[in-house]
C-alpha cells in the first residue's frame, strides 16, 4: 500500500473535470444510467466523487483539513467501486482508486477510522478468523462428504468468509461443478483464513496483512499453483492485495474462467434446464479491479510523464468474457445486458465496507442497480459474488417486482444434467 505522500501527484493533476462522475461519453446511451459514482449520485456534493476525495486528502495530507466525524463519515461512504479511477484514467494517467484506499489507511493511522462496524469485524478475524465472528470450525461445514477432493494436488478452492458462513449453496455448487469437470482440486481446510480484502478495503492494513500473510504461506507450503475462488472479493485480493505483499507464486482464477475452459475442452457440457433471459451484473472486483497489481517504481518527470513506463491497470482486462460465455453454453439462457456493464459497471453498494457502515445508502445503491436491471426486461440478475448477492437479493426483495437473483454457479450446477 502506498502511503498518501506517495500519491500526491494524482491529487495535484486533478483538473476538476468531472470524469470520474460519469460514464464516457462513447459509452453511453442518454442521461438515464449515465452517472457511475454511487455517491455523487446519491448526494450530489462533489465533495462525493473520486475528485472530491482527492481534494480531501490533498488538504488532510497538507494538514489544512481537519478531521470530524461528519468528515470521516464521508470518507467511508465510498464503495471503493473504482468506478472513478477508471474512467478517470479514460482521459487522464492518475490513480484515483489508490488514493481513496491510501486515504483510509491515513484515517485509521491518525486514529480517527474505521467505522465501528468495521472494527468488528477486524476484531472477528483476530478471533475466528472470519469477517461474521463464526466459530472457525465451522468455515467447513459447507464441504459434503460426496465431494471429491484430492490429496497432495497444487490446485486449491478457497472458499472465503462469505461462501463458507452465509451462502454455502455456492461452496457447494462450485466443488459439485468441479468435480464434474473432473478437474482435481483440494481445500485448506482449517487453514482456510480470511482473504483479508474486506479489512483491507477499510483501512485496516495490518489486520488485512496478518491474514493474507497466513493464507499466503500456508498456499506456499502446500505447493499451491492455482487458487479457484467462486468470490469476487476474494479474487481481487488474491489479484490485487496479496502482489503488493511479496511475490505470489501461484495463479488465481475465478470459477467462471475455470468453467470456460472446461467447456473449451469439451470436459464439461451444460444442458438445458429452462428458458430463461438474464441480465449479468459484473461484480467490481472481478471486472474493472480485478487487473492484478504491478509494482511501479520510478520517477514522475515533466508533464506527468512515468519512468520507467509504467503499466496502468484502467479496468478494460478484467474478468468479463468468461461470464458471459458460460452463461451462453447453457442453453435455454439468453443475456440481455445493461447500459452500465464490463468496467461501466455499477456499484451494488455491498463493497468497500458500506454496507456494514451505511446500510440505507448501501440499499439505495443497490435499488438503483436493480432498476437498471428490470428495465433490460429480464427475470434474473445473474452475478459471481456473495457481497453483490447481499445487496442486491435484499434490494429485489423489498422491490418484490419478481426479478430474482442467482448466484452463476447454481445456474451451472443446474445445467450439469
Ligand atoms: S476525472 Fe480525474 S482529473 Fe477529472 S475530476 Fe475526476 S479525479 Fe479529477
Ligand atoms: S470508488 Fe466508487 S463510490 Fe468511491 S468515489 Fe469512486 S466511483 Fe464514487
Amino acid at each position: 500500500m502506498l502511503p498518501l505522500k506517495d500519491l500526491r501527484h494524482t491529487m495535484e493533476s486533478c483538473n476538476h473535470c468531472g470524469q470520474c462522475k460519469w460514464v464516457l461519453g462513447p459509452k453511453t446511451k442518454g442521461y438515464d444510467y449515465a452517472e457511475i459514482c454511487p455517491i455523487h449520485q446519491r448526494f450530489g456534493f462533489d465533495a462525493y466523487s473520486g475528485q472530491g476525495l482527492l481534494n480531501i486528502a490533498e488538504e488532510i495530507l497538507d494538514g489544512e483539513l481537519e478531521y470530524e466525524s461528519g468528515l470521516v463519515d464521508l470518507i467511508y461512504s465510498c464503495t471503493t467501486c473504482g468506478a472513478c479511477d477508471i474512467n478517470c484514467k479514460s482521459v487522464r494517467d492518475m490513480e484515483v482508486l489508490e488514493t481513496i484506499l491510501a486515504l483510509r489507511a491515513r484515517v485509521v493511522a491518525d486514529g480517527w477510522g474505521p467505522m465501528p462496524a468495521h472494527q468488528e469485524a477486524a476484531g472477528a478475524v483476530a478471533a475466528h478468523h472470519n469477517i461474521y465472528g463464526r466459530a472457525h470450525e465451522q468455515r467447513f461445514d459447507w464441504l459434503a462428504p460426496e465431494v471429491k477432493l484430492t490429496k497432495n494436488c497444487t490446485t486449491a478452492y478457497f472458499a472465503g468468509c462469505s461462501a463458507a458462513y452465509r451462502y454455502p449453496q455456492i461452496a457447494q455448487d462450485t466443488a459439485k461443478i468441479l468435480n464434474a469437470g473432473g478437474l482435481e482440486f483440494t481445500v485448506l481446510h482449517a487453514e482456510e483464513y480470511c482473504c483479508g480484502g474486506p479489512l483491507w478495503r477499510t483501512g485496516q492494513i495490518a489486520e488485512a496483512r496478518k491474514v493474507a500473510e497466513h493464507n499466503l504461506a500456508v498456499l506456499e507450503k502446500q505447493g499451491i499453483d492455482r487458487v479457484i475462488t467462486s468470490c469476487a472479493e476474494c479474487f481481487g485480493a488474491f489479484r490485487d492485495f496479496y502482489p503488493r505483499l511479496g511475490p505470489v507464486n501461484f495463479r488465481v482464477m475465478h470459477i467462471t474462467e475455470v468453467v470456460q475452459q472446461l467447456i473449451a475442452e469439451q470436459r464439461l457440457t451444460l444442458h438445458h434446464r429452462e428458458d430463461r433471459k438474464v441480465t449479468y451484473h459484473d461484480p467490481c472486483l472481478l471486472g474493472r479491479l480485478s487487473e492484478p497489481y504491478v509494482p511501479w517504481n520510478g520517477e514522475i518527470q515533466a508533464f506527468g510523464r512515468h519512468e520507467p513506463p509504467k503499466q496502468w491497470r484502467r479496468g478494460a482486462q478484467g474478468v468479463y468474457d468468461a461470464p458471459r460465455e458460460v452463461l451462453q453454453a447453457i442453453p435455454g439462457v439468453e443475456i440481455v445486458e445493461m447500459v452500465r456493464n464490463e468496467e461501466n459497471s455499477y456499484c451494488c453498494g455491498g463493497g468497500g465496507g458500506v454496507a456494514e457502515a451505511f446500510p440505507d445508502f448501501s440499499q439505495w445503491t443497490a435499488r438503483e442497480r436493480c432498476r437498471e436491471a428490470g428495465s433490460t426486461g429480464a427475470a434474473a440478475m445473474v452475478s459471481c459474488c456473495p457481497f453483490c448477492q447481499s445487496a442486491l437479493e435484499q434490494a429485489l426483495g423489498a422491490a418484490d417486482g419478481g426479478m430474482k437473483y442467482l448466484d452463476i454457479t447454481r445456474l451451472i450446477a443446474e445445467a450439469l444434467g
